[in-house]
């Protein structure tokens, strides 16, 4: 028998186009792929928002001031329930 794991299944895989927020030239990332570079400036542009908020420095232009301050509050919350957890 063998184990493919869950993902494995039917993961179509996408491409998908965003901006950097650096240049605003387009940047192809693969739907499996956490990152990817911008290859006009170089710049890092994080296909999961959430790692965007987290890491980016550009994260307030790339998803947008209201989402952002929304993200930076869950992320917040996260990491308090974490640290609760490992106590
Ligand atoms: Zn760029
Ligand atoms: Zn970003």
């Amino acid at each position: 028998m063998s184990f493919t794991g869950c993902q494995s299944k039917s993961r179509e895989i996408t491409i998908e186009e965003k901006r950097c927020p650096r240049c605003g030239a387009e940047v192809e990332i693969f739907s499996v792929d956490a990152e990817a570079k911008c290859e006009n400036c170089g710049f890092t542009v994080y296909n999961d928002m959430m790692s965007c908020v987290q890491w980016c420095r550009h994260a307030r232009e790339c998803v947008g001031e209201e989402l952002y301050e929304k993200m930076r509050r869950v992320a917040r919350r996260r990491e308090e329930r974490k640290q609760l957890t490992s106590e």
